[in-house]
């Protein structure tokens, strides 16, 4: 028998949907329409692409962790995190419904602050406030979270000239058995550095210590390494007890808790592995009350859950610009909005239905954004009916950490609307405008003339 001639082996990738124990991941289910508001009549009056917020969600999701929390500990506070959404009608709702504000620059802190926002009721985390920032926090009396040894150094000097002391907090990072640990941020446990810290802030006597802050890490899977991290800092609160005789006010357990979407390369949807509020609660409120904390005098328990209260609140209209066929054979579809202004299409796999209803027949398709960009990709494999150009889709779950994190990059910024609780709609934020864009830039006089 002839020998055949060697072929050199080929790998390919299939590109069907990859399936889950529920089988396809097909996501043909038309949405008409959000909170009962017509999503072309939406895309009609407002333009595509455009982001929606839906108020009653934005409640109803707040009210659902706080009820997790407060049914469980006797003192809770939520404070909202400024950079997972700031457009200042979200954190209005968000301070309507009893939130706080977290803030993690002076631009946050003044924004809270233009909302009305109590200086005492204005968290101040992050890494860089400058002595200014320090000097305008400490007068009004806002809480600040230390992060590290010369942002202590800097209030403590300053603290020497106020007239009251500043009150303060110590970040806290530690093990929680979650890895890659998050350890840039604040003052490590184990190793000793968030007691000498304490030690630090005691001794100059120029300070306020009310609380101890943690942020463990965002998207959150596992609910356990609450239970370490909330247990970590009780022990930190027991010592301080008994080394200076004082009770802190409060421990803040930052935020962190993962929302319902869909890591990319997940098996199954972030909505069957997302730990509910209440498992959230459980671990964290449980740690804390076998801890060997006062029952009499239990620290306030503060959250600063960020993605976890807006994420489905979200929503991104987009239309269908062409259909075209890759060089390989797959079929991809071209939408109207970007990476730019979708920046979590890099992490998750989101869920984009269409808006109308089409014969149950579907399509494996790649979907890329506008930009000239290769990496300008909005799902790399998705089932999708055949759509054709012109028709519009809806992005589900895009209220956290997309209209802060959006670059203003060839196009212009799309507008934002809130459809209140009785389904008015409102613009919460304008469709950018040239002018807008340049408004900011200034031509020298020799340039003036081309
Ligand atoms: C970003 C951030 C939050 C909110 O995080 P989520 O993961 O969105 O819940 C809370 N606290 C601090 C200090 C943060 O930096």
């Amino acid at each position: 028998m002839k020998k055949l001639p060697f072929e050199r082996p080929i790998i390919k990738k299939l590109n069907v949907g990859i399936s889950n124990k529920f089988g396809l991941k097909t996501e043909l289910e038309p949405i008409t329409h959000i909170d009962n508001v017509s999503v072309s009549e939406l895309i009609k009056e407002h333009g595509s692409p455009l982001f929606v917020i839906s108020e009653s969600t934005v409640r109803r999701t707040v009210q659902e962790a706080r009820r997790a929390f407060e049914t469980r500990y006797p003192k809770v506070q939520f404070a909202w995190s400024y950079k997972t959404n700031y457009l200042d009608a979200v954190c209005r709702i968000f301070h309507q419904e009893g939130s706080w504000a977290e803030v993690v620059s002076r631009y946050e802190y003044d924004k809270a602050l233009s909302n009305g926002v109590e200086g005492a009721k204005i968290i101040f985390n992050g890494p860089d406030k400058t002595a200014e920032d320090l000097k305008i926090a400490s007068e009004n009396n806002s809480l600040i979270h230390i992060d590290h040894f010369d942002e202590l150094y800097t209030l403590i000097e300053i603290a020497g000239k106020l007239k009251k002391k500043p009150r303060v907090a110590i970040r806290v990072n530690m093990d929680t058995g979650v890895h890659p640990q998050w350890d840039r941020f604040g003052f490590n446990f184990e190793n000793g550095e968030a007691w000498e810290a304490i030690t630090k802030i005691m001794s100059s006597g120029k300070l306020e210590f009310v609380g101890l802050h943690t942020h463990i890490g965002t998207f959150m899977l596992t609910a356990s390494a609450y239970e370490k991290a909330a247990g970590k800092l009780a022990s930190l609160a027991v010592d301080f007890k008994k080394t200076y005789g004082k009770n802190v006010s409060y421990i803040d357990m930052g935020g962190g808790f993962a929302s319902h979407n869909t890591l990319k390369g997940a098996y199954l949807t972030g909505k069957d592995t997302a730990p509910s509020f209440d498992e959230y609660a459980e671990a964290i409120t449980n740690a804390l009350t076998n801890s060997k904390l006062d029952p009499d005098n239990m620290p306030l328990l503060i959250l600063e859950t960020g993605r976890a209260l807006i994420d489905e609140a979200g929503y991104l209209l987009g239309t269908v610009i062409a259909n075209k066929k890759l060089s390989d054979g797959r079929h991809s579809t071209i939408v109207n909005f970007g990476v730019n202004i979708l920046f979590t299409a890099f992490w998750y796999e989101h869920q984009i239905n269409p808006e109308k209803e089409y014969s149950q027949s579907s399509e494996t398709t790649v979907m890329y954004g506008p930009l000239c960009m290769n990496i300008d990709q909005i799902r790399d494999s998705i089932q999708l009916p055949p759509l054709k150009k012109d028709d519009n889709i809806i992005v589900s779950s895009v209220g956290a950490y997309n209209m802060t994190q959006w670059m203003q990059f060839i196009t212009l910024r799309p507008r934002v609307v809130l459809i209140d609780v009785s389904g008015g709609v409102h613009v919460i934020r304008k469709n950018e405008t040239n002018k807008d864009i340049t408004a900011l830039e200034s031509v020298p006089g020799h340039l003036a003339k081309i």
